[in-house]
């Protein structure tokens, strides 16, 4: 069955946000799944364009509604999930849709949707890379960048249970790679 479905996960800072930024500049037809999240909105983001962003309060009522196709609490008192109605929506219309999702959520939708879904870890072959790149991205705190580099070190254990293992270490490189990816999938530029 043709993969409508791309999800990417990777511990923070390995560089998913600009790889699925790099897909969606040279495939104009594919979507992107804005997930919810409780998380405050930070920095350049847009509400409904980055996230959808709402309180934990209305984050809770959609849980309890079957609002999500899967939902993880990422960070403590930071809850995210992905909306059920565009993935129904995309089932539909066999239009590919990108997803930017930690290791669990990446892992819980493959279970899913497993024939549709392509589940990319995005890594680097040192911790050191993603320190450097946190820093250098300059939208966390010093708290928050050891936060997300003992959460990587617990991720990356999980990355063999991805169909594929994306390493980018050289973006240039992974851009490449992914190309050839989505080649191998039946997606030309
Ligand atoms: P993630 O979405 O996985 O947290 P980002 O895409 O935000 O990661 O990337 C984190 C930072 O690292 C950004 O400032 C980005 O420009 C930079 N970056 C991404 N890939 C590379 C790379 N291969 N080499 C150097 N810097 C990179
Ligand atoms: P950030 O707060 O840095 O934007 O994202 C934190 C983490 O939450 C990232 O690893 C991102 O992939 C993940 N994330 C974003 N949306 C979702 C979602 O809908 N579900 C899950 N499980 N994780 C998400």
């Amino acid at each position: 069955m043709k993969k409508i479905f791309f999800v990417f996960s990777a511990p923070s800072g390995a560089g998913k946000t600009t790889l699925v930024r790099f897909l969606l500049e040279l495939f104009p037809s594919f979507g992107f799944s804005v997930s919810y999240t409780s998380r405050p909105i930070r920095g350049q983001e847009i509400d409904g364009v980055d996230y959808h962003f709402i309180s934990v309060d209305e984050f809770r009522e959609f849980i309890k509604i079957g609002f999500f196709v899967e939902w993880e609490e990422v960070y403590p008192g930071h809850l995210y999930g992905t909306p059920k109605d565009v993935i129904i929506e995309h089932i539909k219309s066999n239009g590919v849709l990108l997803l930017d999702l930690d290791v669990r959520g990446g892992l819980e939708f493959k279970k899913k949707y497993p024939d549709q879904t392509l589940s990319v870890f995005v890594g680097v072959s040192s911790l050191k890379f993603l320190e450097k790149r946190l820093r250098k991205r300059g939208t966390d705190t010093e708290s928050k960048i050891q936060t997300r580099l003992s959460k990587a070190a617990l991720e990356v254990q999980s990355a063999s249970e991805f169909d594929i293992i994306l390493i980018n270490d050289v973006l240039e490189k992974a851009q490449n790679e992914l190309l050839q990816i989505l080649e191998h999938n039946g997606y030309r530029p």
